[in-house]
């Protein structure tokens, strides 16, 4: 088997071969970061069409880097959500061209359970059941997989993930936010002292497994404002050295609590784990704020005290790739669970089926984290 996947759910451009051992043939991701970084977010209709510029592109060159065309795949794989509907529809209207032509059938792909099963990819002795905890830019869910497509939910945010709160806070901060907030808070939170501000960790008089932090945002404002820090066009190069000083105390201390929080819900989900399945041996941890370091060390401890293995994909397949996509399309090709060909001549206006709100498995405890 060899799988083409395809990703276009929110700011980067992905393709990538990979075969049903597990080689990566081809990678190729295409990133709006210099876009997003001229306009503070994404906006739809412009992350819409910087994915249809580069699309055929992208996808060429993965089979081209792989030396296959299209004769030669057995199925391609394509995000259908979750994620912004416009971004979705390139991707996957470009898998079904494609598909089409060939005559190849179609795997659709939950972009969370993605993130998820490539540790599977890397780690090829992780077998079900697992737990994952999934960081990114748009969610923070703790699951438990029991199997291929059977997943249980035992958290989720109220508000905002993880990711959403760094890339706040680097832009408040003043970050070059053209690598991307995240990795640009780490590196300044490496100058700061961690201890230096008393945030408050989130949600610890609720005894589940959710996250909050909408409320770690509105603290990092309100200790700029208290500090005189301006919070808009205020770029940390023209900071002065004690301005820096407590720029870079403030991420280190935002940075020890956003993660805080995060290792405080682990260590529930994994007392929750193990008494649904008490077999689990691995914990996954995986989406873009995977590729933190600090992140990566402490989960690293927490998972290791309870005796279980942290199973953490490279950076590189932490954060949005084509090749979680073609991975979780083998995995569910090999399980019988793909589309017939589109039909080669499907005009460009064909309805075709995105998921832009899709969860991924049934909530534990069931209705728990209804009230939003
Ligand atoms: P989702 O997966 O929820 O749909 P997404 O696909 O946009 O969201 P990913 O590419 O998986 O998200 O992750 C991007 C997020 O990861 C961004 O919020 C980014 O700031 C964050 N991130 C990336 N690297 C780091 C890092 N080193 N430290 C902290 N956060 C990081
Ligand atoms: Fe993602």
């Amino acid at each position: 088997v060899v799988i083409l996947g395809i990703e276009t759910s929110c700011d980067d451009t992905a393709a990538a071969v990979v075969r049903g051992n597990g080689e990566i043939l081809s990678q190729m991701v295409s990133s709006q970061a210099d876009l997003l970084s001229r306009y503070g977010g994404v906006a739809p209709k412009m992350a819409e069409e910087a994915h249809s510029l580069v699309i055929d592109e992208v996808v060429q060159r993965a089979l081209d880097n792989a030396n296959l065309s299209g004769n030669d795949l057995s199925a391609v794989a394509v995000t259908i959500g979750p994620g912004l509907s416009l971004c979705l529809r390139v991707g996957v209207q470009k898998a079904r061209k494609l598909a089409g032509r060939f005559n190849l059938p179609i795997v659709n792909v939950h972009h969370m359970e993605a993130h998820a099963l490539v540790a599977r990819l890397i780690e090829r002795d992780l077998q079900f059941p697992f737990l994952a905890l999934l960081i990114s830019g748009g969610h923070n869910l703790l699951i438990l997989a029991h199997e291929l497509g059977h997943y249980l939910q035992l958290g989720t945010t109220i508000d905002d993930a993880i990711g959403e709160a760094y890339d706040k806070t680097a832009r408040w901060l003043g970050l070059d936010m053209g690598k991307g907030g995240g990795p640009a808070l780490e590196e300044l939170a490496l100058e700061g002292d961690a201890n230096s501000i008393n945030f408050s960790i989130p949600m610890r008089q609720h005894k589940d497994c959710n996250f909050s932090y909408a409320g770690l945002k509105t603290q990092v404002r309100v200790v700029m404002e208290s500090k005189n820090i301006s919070i808009e066009n205020n770029p940390i190069s023209s900071a002065n050295s004690e301005d820096r000083r407590l720029r870079a105390d403030i991420a280190a201390s935002f940075q020890r609590v956003a993660v805080l929080h995060l290792e405080e819900r682990c260590q529930r989900a994994i007392d929750w784990a193990i008494k649904i399945e008490p077999s689990i041996k691995h914990m996954v941890v995986s989406g873009g704020v995977a590729s933190n370091k600090h992140v990566r060390a402490r989960l690293r401890h927490v998972v290791e005290t309870n005796d279980l293995q942290l199973i953490c994909p490279p950076p590189s397949l932490c954060t949005d790739n084509g090749v979680m996509i073609a991975w979780t399309g083998i995995e569910h090709f090999l399980s019988g669970r793909f589309d017939p060909p589109p039909p080669a001549d499907e005009p460009d206006d064909a309805m075709f089926e995105l998921r832009p709100r899709w969860p991924l498995g049934e909530e534990y405890p069931k209705g728990k984290s209804e009230a939003r």
